[in-house]
C-alpha cells in the first residue's frame, strides 16, 4: 500500500464477537463513503515471530464492510484463522494477519486504510437497486457483507429489500464442554430476524446432533448442509425456506470450498468438489446472473 493513498482510520471500541471473532469500531474522520458489499484493505505494523525472533512489518488484508453505508462509524469483524505463532512451514516464520492485528491493536491505535475500487464489487447489484429480493448464503465466515445490509435495510427501509440470510456453520458452540457461542452475530441475527418483516435467518448446523427449538417463524434451525435432505436426497433449500427461486438474487460468501466446492490439496493441486454455486444451479434452476460470490480464502483439503 502507498502510504500517501491510504486513508487512516481510528480503533474507537472492540468488541468480542465469538473467542475467535471481534468487530472494530473505527472512526474515519471525514464520513467515508462506500456502498453495500465493497471491502477495504488494512494496513497495520505488526510484531510476529520471524526466522530471528519477533520482527515487525507493515502486513495488509481485505475485509468486508460490516456496517451499514448510511452509519458515520464504520465497522469490520475480523475473525482469527491461524493462531497466535502459527508458523508458514516453508517461510518457517509467522504469516498470519488477524490473530496479531487482534492481539495488538487497541482503542485509540490508527490503522491505514485503502478502499476498494471495483465498481462491480459484491452486491453492487444490490446497492444500485436493480436487486431486492435477495438469497444470502453465507459459511462460517462470510456475513459481514449481510451484517451491513440488515443495518440498511433498518436504514433505509424505502429501499424494501428483502433479505433470507441462509448461514451455515459447522456447531453452535465452541465445543461440548464449552458453552459459548462460536456463531458470529448470533443473537444479534436473531433479534434483528425478529423484529424485522423482510428478513429471515436460516441457520445450518452442519455437525450438531443436537439443534436449537425455533420460537418464531423468521428464524429458522436445520441440522446437516444446505440442499441435502436428513435422508440424504437433494433439497430445494432455497424454494424450501424462501418460497421461490424466481427473481431472487444469490449472493455467496465464505471460503471457496462453501462457494464452489474448491480445495486446495497438500500437493498444492486443486479440487473441485460442489458447492452452493452448483447446488443452485444444478438442484434450483438459478441462472448465473442471479448469483454473485465473494471468496475470503482458498479452503483446505483435510480428507
Ligand atoms: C474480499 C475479501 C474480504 C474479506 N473479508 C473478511 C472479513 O470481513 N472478515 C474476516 O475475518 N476475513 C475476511 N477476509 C479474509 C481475511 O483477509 C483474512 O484472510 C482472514 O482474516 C484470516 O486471516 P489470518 O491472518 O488468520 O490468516 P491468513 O494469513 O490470511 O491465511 C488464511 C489462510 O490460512 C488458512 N488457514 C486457516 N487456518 C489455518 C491453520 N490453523 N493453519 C494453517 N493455515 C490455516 C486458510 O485456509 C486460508 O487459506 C476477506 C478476504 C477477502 C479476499
Amino acid at each position: 500500500m502507498s502510504e500517501s493513498d491510504a486513508l487512516e482510520w481510528q480503533v474507537v471500541d472492540k468488541i468480542v464477537e465469538t473467542p475467535s471473532t471481534h468487530t472494530f469500531v473505527f472512526s474515519t474522520g471525514k464520513k467515508f463513503d462506500f456502498a453495500v458489499g465493497q471491502f477495504v484493505t488494512i494496513g497495520a505494523h505488526l510484531k510476529r515471530p520471524g526466522l530471528n525472533g519477533p520482527e515487525e512489518s507493515l502486513v495488509e488484508r481485505a475485509y468486508s464492510l460490516a456496517s451499514s453505508p448510511a452509519r458515520n462509524l464504520v465497522e469490520l469483524s475480523i475473525k482469527i484463522e491461524k493462531p497466535l505463532g502459527f508458523v508458514n512451514p516453508a517461510l518457517k516464520k509467522a504469516d498470519g494477519f488477524a490473530a496479531y492485528f487482534t492481539e495488538q491493536i487497541r482503542i485509540g491505535d490508527k490503522v491505514k486504510i485503502r478502499p476498494e475500487k471495483k465498481r462491480d464489487h459484491f452486491l453492487f447489484k444490490i446497492a444500485s437497486g436493480v436487486e431486492k429480493d435477495i438469497a444470502y448464503w453465507s459459511g462460517e465466515n462470510g456475513a459481514e457483507s449481510a451484517r451491513g445490509l440488515i443495518q440498511l435495510m433498518e436504514d433505509k427501509p424505502e429501499l424494501d429489500i428483502k433479505l433470507v440470510l441462509f448461514y451455515s456453520n459447522p456447531h453452535l458452540y465452541v465445543s461440548d464442554t464449552d458453552k459459548t457461542i462460536n456463531v458470529i452475530y448470533y443473537n444479534w441475527l436473531i433479534e434483528k430476524a425478529k423484529k424485522m418483516e423482510n428478513l429471515k435467518v436460516v441457520f445450518a448446523l452442519t455437525r450438531d446432533s443436537e439443534i436449537p427449538f425455533s420460537d418464531h417463524p423468521r428464524v429458522a434451525f436445520r441440522k446437516g448442509r444446505f440442499f441435502v435432505d436428513p435422508d440424504g436426497s437433494p433439497e430445494k433449500t432455497l424454494t424450501k425456506y424462501h418460497g421461490s427461486v424466481e427473481g431472487v438474487f444469490n449472493p455467496i460468501c465464505g471460503s471457496s470450498g462453501f462457494i464452489n466446492g474448491m480445495v486446495q490439496k497438500p500437493d498444492g493441486s486443486l479440487e473441485r468438489r460442489k458447492g452452493i454455486t452448483q447446488y443452485l444451479t444444478d438442484i434450483e434452476g438459478v441462472r448465473p446472473e442471479k448469483i454473485d460470490r465473494e471468496q475470503f480464502y482458498l479452503d483446505h483439503a483435510h480428507t
